[in-house]
Formats: structure tokens, C-alpha cells, sequence
């Protein structure tokens, strides 16, 4: 079974290896924009694009870790759900995007990666248009993985905050299970969090009920079992890999509405995201959970969901040889 010390000391090792690569033009990230490829810090996208201008749009996020996709078809079908939300079309066949994606992390050469992609209106305003004649847009890129919370403070665990100054937008407003970059509220969380000496906002539904942070889910721990909100909330890939190996652990899971106050009575608390995995928080509100230390079923999940890395029905792998010559080869 992985240990913290092996994830994390095996990634330092390929994180070595990727910045010594320096002759691949994309090996800081690769973005597919109308077709083309580009390295990440050249790609542009036109100003009149709708996502730029009304965020109206939609998103996802897959990861690749030790050169292998993780969940990537429960991300784009995700994908698709967010869009059928939004009278968006997916612009490519699913089967498409994920051959195109394939490649990209080939190319790039990045081993564990954050992967993007966004799809857009289009180049037509809402207003004076029918959704289904509007051409929408997809976006995609692969770049070095992103950690919501660095491995060294994985190792410790982090500082949370209940939002006093900003409550998450109500699900009638923004509907929270449609993946959005709407983030005024998950922004000024994130600024009101700097401001207390901590990093991870936990905003509430204006009920004194527990729903997300920014980019992550909530999961409180509370004599053995596992607490998360079940509105207000994006049904995160993470959390329901949590879920599962919850169940597989023989510990009860219970997805519900979640008071703020469980969260001061917890026994362990973590954050979980695509970006950065199971997050331990053992600190809220300036006041330490489980002591300060991360406790028993953090360290259980945790193992558990970077174990499941490896699993070929959890995850496949890439074929990166050659590929600078020749992708369609290899995808
Ligand atoms: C992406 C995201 C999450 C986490 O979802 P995963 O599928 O686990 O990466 C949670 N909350 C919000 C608001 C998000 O944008």
C-alpha cells in the first residue's frame, strides 16, 4: 500500500526529471485552440468569446498521474452533463477529445498532469439568438499538476475558515453541479482566508450549512464516519472516489446536509479536489481538529485514493515513446 512518503517522494522524483527536459517546447504545458497546438503561455483566445465575456461556459479537470489518466471518461461525461445544463453542444465527439488529450500529455511529456478543458458559447451573445444556432467552442490544455494544497502541507495538514464575509451563491442562482468559473464568491473567500492566516475558505449556504471551498469538497469525519454536503455543492470526481473507498473500508458514509457546527466537533476534516487529492485540514477557525494532527481515516483515504492511481479500471495508461515524431502511432 502507497505511503505518504512514496506518492510524494516518487512525484519530487519525476517533477526532477520533467525540469531538466528543457528541449521540449511543451513541457511547461500545451493548449489545443481550433485545432492547433501551442505552448501553453503562447495560446490565445479571441476577446469576443463568451466565456471571456459573460463567463458563459462550462469546464473540467482530469489529472494524469505516473503517466496515467485518472477517471478521464467520468470527466468528460461530467463534461457533457454541465453542457446539456447550459444548452451548450459538446463541439467534439467524446471519443475525440479523448484521443486529442492523449496526445497532448504524450507531447508534452508531462508525467503528472492537470488537464483543462473549457467549453464556450461561442462568438455569439445569448441575446438575440437561439442557443442551437450559436457555433460553441472547446479549449483544452495540459499542464504540470496543480496542487490546491502543496505536498509539504499535505504532510501537515491545513488551515481552514468558515467564511464569515461571503456565503456560497445559492443553487438557484448558479447551479453549483454545472462545473463553473462564476468564482466571485469562492474569490473572496479565498481573500478572506489570506486575511485570518489560513488558506482554505469552507463557505456556507447562508443557513449556517457547511456546501464547498474554492475548487474542493468538504468531508467532515465524526466517530468513524464520513459527513459531506449534498447541496450547494459540484459532485466532485474526487469525493466520489472518497465515497467508494469509504464503502470498500466498511466506513458509513453519509452525504447530507452538513450544520457548520459538525465541523467544529469533527474528529478529522479533509478538503478533496482533482487538483491536489485528499487535502487534510487540522486546523478551522484558529482552533486544531484530531490535535493538530492528521488523523487515522485522512491517512486511510488518502493511501487509498493514490493506490487506486494504479488501477486499470480506475485509471489507463499513456504511451509517451516517440511520440514527438509521430503521435497518431501511439493514440
Ligand atoms: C472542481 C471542483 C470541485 C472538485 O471536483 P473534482 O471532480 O473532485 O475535481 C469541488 N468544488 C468546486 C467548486 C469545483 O470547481
Amino acid at each position: 500500500m502507497a505511503s505518504m512518503d512514496a506518492v510524494l517522494g516518487g512525484y519530487e522524483t519525476r517533477q526532477a526529471v520533467l525540469e531538466a527536459s528543457n528541449n521540449n517546447p511543451f513541457s511547461q504545458g500545451i493548449a489545443w485552440v481550433e485545432g492547433d497546438l501551442f505552448p501553453l503561455g503562447e495560446a490565445r483566445i479571441p476577446l469576443l468569446d463568451q466565456g471571456f465575456l459573460h463567463s458563459d461556459l462550462t469546464y473540467d479537470v482530469p489529472a494524469v498521474w505516473d503517466g496515467r489518466f485518472f477517471r478521464l471518461d467520468e470527466h468528460i461525461d461530467r463534461l457533457e452533463a454541465s453542457c446539456k445544463k447550459l444548452r451548450l453542444q459538446l463541439p467534439l465527439p467524446k471519443l475525440e477529445i479523448k484521443r486529442i488529450l492523449v496526445e497532448m500529455v504524450a507531447k508534452s511529456e508531462i508525467r503528472d498532469a492537470y488537464v483543462e478543458l473549457i467549453v464556450t458559447r461561442g462568438l455569439k451573445f445569448v441575446r438575440q439568438a437561439d442557443p442551437k444556432d450559436i457555433v460553441n467552442r472547446i479549449y483544452m490544455f495540459v499542464q504540470p499538476y496543480v496542487w490546491a494544497m502543496p505536498p509539504a502541507m499535505q504532510r501537515t495538514g491545513g488551515k481552514a475558515i468558515v467564511a464569515r464575509t461571503v456565503r456560497r451563491v445559492p443553487p438557484g442562482s448558479v447551479d453549483p453541479t454545472i462545473k463553473n468559473l462564476q468564482w466571485g464568491d469562492l474569490i473572496r473567500g479565498l481573500l478572506e482566508a489570506v486575511d485570518r492566516d489560513a488558506n482554505y475558505p469552507f463557505l456556507t449556504d447562508g443557513d449556517a450549512n457547511l456546501t464547498e471551498g474554492a475548487g474542493y469538497n468538504i468531508v467532515l469525519v465524526k466517530d468513524g464516519a464520513l459527513y459531506t454536503p449534498d447541496r450547494g455543492v459540484l459532485e466532485g470526481v474526487t469525493r466520489k472516489t472518497v465515497i467508494e473507498l469509504a464503502q470498500k473500508n466498511g466506513i458509513s458514509v453519509h452525504v447530507q446536509v452538513v450544520p457548520v457546527e459538525m465541523a467544529f466537533q469533527a474528529d478529522e476534516i479533509f478538503i478533496c479536489s482533482t487538483a491536489g487529492g485528499i487535502m487534510p485540514i487540522t486546523s478551522i477557525d484558529g482552533q486544531h481538529v484530531n490535535g493538530g494532527q492528521i488523523g487515522p481515516v485522512t491517512k486511510l483515504i488518502w493511501d487509498g485514493y493514490w493506490d487506486l492511481h494504479y488501477n486499470p479500471s480506475y485509471s489507463f495508461a499513456i504511451t509517451y515513446a516517440d511520440c514527438k515524431r509521430d503521435c497518431e502511432t501511439v493514440v
